[in-house]
């Protein structure tokens, strides 16, 4: 899941200062997940700048709502005629980055703001503790490294590990996290795949990655198929006319 933080209530509100009418909008996927954006915070959030606008004597109406994801045209499209039809000024999201983009994408005139911060791509530990796994780099080699990433886990994103720093299974950069090498070696060892790590990782092609500029994925077959279904509407349509 992407993991989130929410940003402090000053700062959020700091965004919406200039505007009469906001909507504080949440998202029910990761954003829940993780307590950054769900329809709890949305109502926290909302209930934080009611009270913060109050006391400065403010006037501002504040709509809520949280929709199923931030990120599909299915869940985010109703809620962009919401915002039209209720002349809403500015949109606060909850949801991550991308919910942010998309909204900022598919809304010409009113601006989108981000309430929380977008962190990483993680699993929870425990209880409201959560750590990064993945780092999106495009070319997953987990196949590799007994199913640890290397790329997200160690600190330096070593593929041919470990640097030689760690101290009681801890990394040399930061006491607080562990050693994503010693993590896969263990791991190699108790999945009986330890000699594999012999193999030598070659340098890898990091173009697959965000470093080789946003990234694109195009499934071909639901890509025709719609393509042939607009079609198929756009003759429809003629034929009508006709
Ligand atoms: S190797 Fe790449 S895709 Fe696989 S878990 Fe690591 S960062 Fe993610
Ligand atoms: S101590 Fe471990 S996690 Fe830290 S940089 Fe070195 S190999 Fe990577």
């Amino acid at each position: 899941m992407i993991v989130a933080e929410r940003k402090p209530l000053g700062e959020i509100k700091s965004f919406l200062e200039d505007y009469n009418k906001v909507l504080v909008l949440g998202c029910g996927t990761c954003a829940t997940v993780c307590l950054a954006g769900g329809e709890s915070e949305v109502k926290v959030v909302a209930a934080g700048l009611r009270i913060g606008f109050l006391k400065e004597d403010k006037e501002i109406e504040i709509l809520e709502e949280c929709i199923t994801r931030q990120c599909e045209p299915e869940f985010v499209d109703p809620i962009i005629e919401r915002a039209k039809n209720d002349s809403v000024e500015a949109i606060l999201s909850l949801g991550c980055g991308v919910g942010v983009n998309f909204l900022a994408q598919k809304l010409e005139t009113v601006p989108v703001y981000p309430g929380v911060n977008t962190k990483f791509f993680g699993a929870a530990i425990e209880p409201g503790v959560w750590i990064e796994m993945c780092a999106g780099c495009g070319n997953c080699i987990l196949h590799l490294t007994g199913g640890i990433c290397p790329v997200a886990r160690c600190s330096k994103s070593i593929l041919n590990g470990p640097c030689g720093g760690s101290s009681n299974g801890k990394c040399e950069i930061n006491p607080d996290v562990d050693c994503g090498w010693q993590l896969i070696v263990e791991r190699m060892k108790n999945i009986g795949t330890i000699e594999r790590l012999y193999e030598i990782i070659p340098p890898r092609d990091w173009s697959t990655s965000h470093s080789g500029g946003p990234r694109r994925v195009v499934h071909e077959e639901v890509l025709s198929l719609n393509q042939e279904e607009k079609q198929n509407d756009g003759k429809a349509d003629s034929e009508k006319r006709e």
